[in-house]
């Protein structure tokens, strides 16, 4: 296929949501596949629902997902003399009327079909009106003259479900193409725009299907050439319904929020609906080399988190901890201390022990959130320690003999052990260094801490998780000796004081 030329159309009266970025997805590899281009169009005729915001963020959500028109983006709010244009032309042609019924009326007329049973039409009243010039001074609208002679049918045939749809021009109403205030409807703005912007393929959810026989009717009435037609099934819920806000984040931007890396989300989105084989990794290179319609589902696709989340850790994983660290000072960076993450100092160095510790957190996250918030114990100078976890692992006093060794072992380590070669992140030689010189700290903690437990009679196994919670109060945490390397010897005996007294004080309480 040549010259292919897809579009993304969104209306911005609301943030760029999950539906919505697959569609861009599906439109973008598709005409990526072809070797043609991908444009964006901000349906946003709509003044009182359309919001600047809303369009901000399509724009930058679209950004940060790697779908990237090839030219500038259009505004309708900015094309309206060109709709113009094309009204007046079917005015002029008698393709198109004006109707001066009031919404009253149209309301009355609805009510008596519906109490009779019939499909609530426009009546047609104003088809052959001869408008004088003070009528023209009055509200109106402007309508395309379906025609209507009996037996006309409009129909195109659907690229995915692969298959005719035809409608009887009976079932569709003269309908509105200029609004009362001069506005394009959708369904008129549309065509103009994709036969004008010369798309030539139009991948959209199947909530428009409806609509297509309507815009056909434009394309001819117009003489313009007609585009191909494929409509992708809309995205479910795990409990069937139609996949909205009440199933979670739902915006882009909310996933991007709560640590979801571009890649993990575009990976899932094009398997939304789409497959190639039994792939699940797939990059941006490969989804435009295997992309086509064929393999996309004709059912609806249902969105499951869990998949998701095991994508994003895939990606995670793959990632640089120096990106990783910039990735997540982004998300945070947006949200400052107001969310839900609690009060988190600042951004994360990208030093070196930071990114140690990312480097081994990383294969044990999920979610760019979750491996901040691992991070806590590193980043804030005071740490918390959660009683019941404490209780669960049966902390008492006889631990205390171990810290103040631990303690005194740790005061007794070499400081030149703590040492490590500064690290510009921007330069890969730099950080090979600092990743090397790291390694040799690490290892000789390793080996000077075995011998101080062994020199105990203490094991590994034993001690393990007592000095995880000291040091970070969590379950879960990087290697330990990572843990002393980061932190540092002052830090690391801060703690020790803290966690014993902490042990006093809960054996006290215990014995009163
Ligand atoms: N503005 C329409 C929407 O957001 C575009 C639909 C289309 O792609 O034609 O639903």
């Amino acid at each position: 296929m040549e010259n292919i030329k897809t579009r993304f159309a969104p209306s911005p009266t609301g943030y760029l949501h999950i539906g919505g970025a697959r569609t861009a997805l599906f439109n973008y590899v598709f005409a990526k596949h072809y070797g043609g281009k991908f444009v964006l169009r901000i349906e946003d005729t709509d003044f009182e629902r359309s919001e600047k915001k809303f369009e901000e963020d399509i724009i930058e959500s679209l950004k940060w997902l790697s779908i990237i028109p090839d030219e500038e983006v259009i505004f309708q709010s900015k094309r309206l003399s060109i709709y113009k244009f094309y009204a007046d032309k079917l005015l002029n042609e008698e393709k198109a009327y004006r109707c001066f019924c009031s919404k009253e009326l149209l309301e009355e007329d609805r009510n008596k079909l519906i109490a009779e049973n019939k499909k609530p039409m426009y009546s047609g009243r104003c088809r052959e009106l001869k408008p004088d010039e003070a009528l023209l001074k009055t509200p109106h609208v402007i309508r395309f003259r379906v025609d209507r002679n009996s037996g006309v049918a409009t129909g195109f045939k659907d690229l995915i479900r692969n298959q005719y749809i035809n409608v009887n021009n009976d079932e569709i109403d003269d309908f509105v193409i200029v609004r009362e205030d001069g506005m394009p409807t959708y369904n008129f703005a549309v065509v103009i725009d994709d036969a004008l912007m010369g798309i030539t393929h139009i991948l959209r959810g199947d909530d428009h299907l409806s609509n297509t026989p309507k815009q056909i009717m434009l394309y001819k009435a117009l003489g313009f050439n007609m585009p191909e037609f494929a409509h992708v099934s809309m995205i479910l819920g795990t409990d069937g319904k139609r996949l909205s806000k009440r199933h979670g984040a739902s915006s882009v931007n909310q996933y991007k929020c709560e640590g979801y890396l571009p890649e993990a989300l575009v990976n899932y989105l094009i398997r939304l609906g789409w497959s190639h084989g039994n792939d699940e990794i797939l990059s941006m290179d490969d989804m435009i080399k295997y992309f086509n319609l064929i393999n996309i589902g004709k059912s609806a696709a249902v969105f499951n988190i869990e998949k998701l989340l095991w994508l994003n850790s895939h990606y995670i994983k793959q990632k640089d901890p120096f990106i990783l660290i910039n990735a997540v000072n982004g998300i945070f960076e947006n949200l400052g201390n107001s969310n839900n993450y609690g009060n988190l100092q600042g951004p994360l160095k990208a030093d070196i022990k930071t990114a140690a510790l990312v480097e081994s957190l990383k294969t044990r996250v999920k979610t760019l959130a979750e491996l901040r918030l691992k991070l806590k114990f590193f980043t804030e100078e005071d740490i918390h320690y959660d009683e019941e976890i404490l209780k669960e692992f049966n902390v008492n006093e006889n631990e205390l003999k171990f810290f103040k060794s631990f303690g005194e072992f740790i005061g007794g380590l070499n400081d030149e052990i703590f040492y490590f070669a500064g690290v510009n992140a921007s330069d890969e030689a730099s950080k090979k260094n600092a990743l090397e010189s790291l390694k040799n700290s690490i290892e000789s903690i390793k080996n000077e801490f075995n011998l101080f437990l062994s020199k105990n009679s203490w094991t590994m196994k034993e001690k393990a998780m007592i000095i995880r919670l000291a040091f970070t109060g969590e379950k879960v945490s990087p290697p330990l000796y990572e843990i002393i390397f980061a932190l540092g010897k002052e830090r690391c005996i801060q703690r020790i004081e803290k966690f014993s007294d902490c042990i006093n004080i809960l054996t006290n309480r215990y014995k009163v």
